[in-house]
């Protein structure tokens, strides 16, 4: 397994709302909201507290789930501690690979793709958006989910209610799998046909992942940006 992974605060927030982890075979990322730093707390709390969730020998759903509740706990107790801090949430994206396969589990619109051998790319994750709602009852084109008013209104996030239900999947995972973990700012600038091109690059994964940031700061740039690239060897 070789992976990279950058963060950047792209040219016009002040700060950096998202963050990220990676422990051996786990990868996460988060994507913080609430103003005045607190979505950085939410964001990096969560990525701390499922980091720290132990790994056992329970099956990977269980532990995966317990993660985010702990996750969820954890910011819902920082607010009830520091009422300046309400609103706060973050998504988050998490890729684990044991035992041949990859478990993918999510909450939000932070996304996880998949490049295959054959070059194609998948998109492992359903967006849990007001707009991705409204693509799939068919009220609005992808197109036009782009540029949509509402498209940073989430359904689903860590930190605003007391349960939380993670999105779960898992496939098979193969040497030579690309695995991307990236927040919208990467996705709401740089189209999937272009990460693909990226992605089909063979350099080194931090290569690939300094070059989609890169990608999205020069359309625009407009969020904060995080991806982790990891390769199955
Ligand atoms: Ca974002």
């Amino acid at each position: 397994m070789i992976f990279g992974a950058k963060s950047d605060q792209g040219k016009v927030r002040d700060q950096n709302e998202d963050s990220f982890g990676i422990k051996e075979c786990l990868f996460i990322v988060a994507d913080g909201m609430g103003g005045h730093q607190a979505g950085e707390i939410a964001s990096s709390v969560a990525v701390e507290k499922i980091m720290a969730t132990v790994f056992s020998d329970a099956p990977v759903a269980q532990f995966l789930k317990e993660a985010i509740c702990n996750a969820n706990e954890a910011i819902l107790q920082k607010v009830a501690a520091n009422p300046e801090l309400a609103g706060m949430g973050t998504t988050v994206a998490i890729l684990l690979l044991h035992e041949g396969l990859a478990y993918v589990a999510h909450v939000g619109d932070s996304r996880v793709y998949r490049l295959v051998a054959d070059g194609s790319l998948q998109r492992l994750t359903n967006d849990h958006s007001l707009v991705a709602e409204l693509v799939k009852n068919g009220e609005i084109t992808e197109e036009e989910a782009k540029n949509h008013p509402r498209r940073n209104i989430l359904t689903r996030a860590l930190g605003t209610k007391g349960e939380t239900e993670m999105e779960l999947g898992s496939f098979p995972a193969e040497p030579g799998d690309k695995f991307l973990l990236c927040s919208d700012g990467l996705t709401g600038f740089v189209d999937d046909n272009l990460i693909r091109d990226i992605l089909l690059k063979k350099v080194h994964p931090q290569a690939l992942a300094g070059e989609l940031v890169d990608l999205a700061n020069q359309n625009g740039g407009n969020d904060n940006i995080t991806v982790i690239v990891a390769v199955i060897e």
